[in-house]
């Protein structure tokens, strides 16, 4: 569906006075920095590369790294920046919107928006789409923790070709609460994934295996995701502990929770279906 990107990006700015972009709800202090995210009205962009992506799919991908995040989780490896959301350059979305042009033409499949975490700048995201219009062939791809409001997300479809959501804690032991400090991770996030999952369209899903979260977070999370129809699942197997992480995160995955995480994996393929990407 051709949707006016420009009236979007228009719609979208609401958010830099008011922001309801994610469950913080965080509102007019958005304006000044002061939400959880601490994202201001200006984007911040860390990093942007030519990236193997893990999923063949995408790869190479046009990775466009933002600075600031929604979540807080502890074992964060992108902390210099998720942490830090006026860490980066200030592009334009009119400057963005020809360096995607540019890494499309030196071999881009897709481009990424990645953070940190991308949701506090879908108003900047909407609008460099805008700018780049026809001459943008390659998919765009929100990579989120997906720990986004029904609002975020109607800004989002049809202006995404490809979503592209963590789920990375289960429902039970409040993972997502107490160490992605995301209050009601589990209904908000596995809700968003299945809103987007029935627009139809490419919805690839990532699980990262983290050390001692394979009863609690693997086991439920791969179990629902099998259930979902359609779904694709990529399973991320390189965690590594950042020296900041604490207690059983601290840890490197050993051997055998990889094994075990690509055993269920498969089972859950046989049984359910789980369609697995790499
Ligand atoms: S995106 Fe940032 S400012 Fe907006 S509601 Fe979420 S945490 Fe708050």
């Amino acid at each position: 569906m051709m949707i006016d990107l420009f009236a979007r990006a228009t719609a979208a700015r609401q958010h830099l006075r008011d922001c309801r972009l994610c469950p913080h709800a965080c509102g007019s202090v958005r304006a000044v920095g002061a939400g959880v995210c601490r994202v201001g009205a200006t984007s911040y962009v860390a990093s942007e590369m030519l990236h193997m992506a893990e999923e063949e799919l995408l790869s190479p991908a046009h990775a466009i790294f933002f600075s600031g995040c929604t979540a807080t989780c502890s074992f964060c490896t992108a902390a210099k920046f998720a942490f830090r959301p006026t860490y980066g350059i200030t592009p334009t979305p009119a400057q963005l919107a020809a360096r995607i042009v540019q890494r499309q033409a030196e071999g881009a499949r897709s481009v990424c928006f990645i953070g940190g975490d991308p949701a506090p700048h879908i108003p900047f995201i909407l609008a460099t789409l805008a700018e780049a219009g026809s001459a943008r062939r390659i998919p765009a791809v929100f990579n989120s923790n997906f720990y986004l409001t029904d609002q975020a997300l109607d800004l989002l479809m049809d202006a995404m070709d490809i979503f592209l959501p963590d789920l990375k804690f289960g429902p039970d032991g409040a993972c997502g609460e107490t160490i992605g400090g995301m209050p009601d991770y589990w209904p908000t996030v596995t809700g968003a994934i299945a809103r987007v999952n029935r627009r139809g369209g490419t919805v690839i899903v990532r699980h990262l295996l983290m050390p001692g979260h394979f009863d609690c977070c693997t086991r439920p999370v791969l179990t629902w995701l099998a259930r979902q129809p359609d779904l694709r699942v990529s399973l991320l197997t390189q965690y590594q502990a950042p020296a900041h992480a604490r207690g059983v995160l601290s840890q490197d995955l050993t051997e055998a929770e990889v094994e075990a995480g690509k055993q269920l994996a498969l089972q859950l393929a046989l049984q359910l279906g789980l369609h697995l990407v790499s």
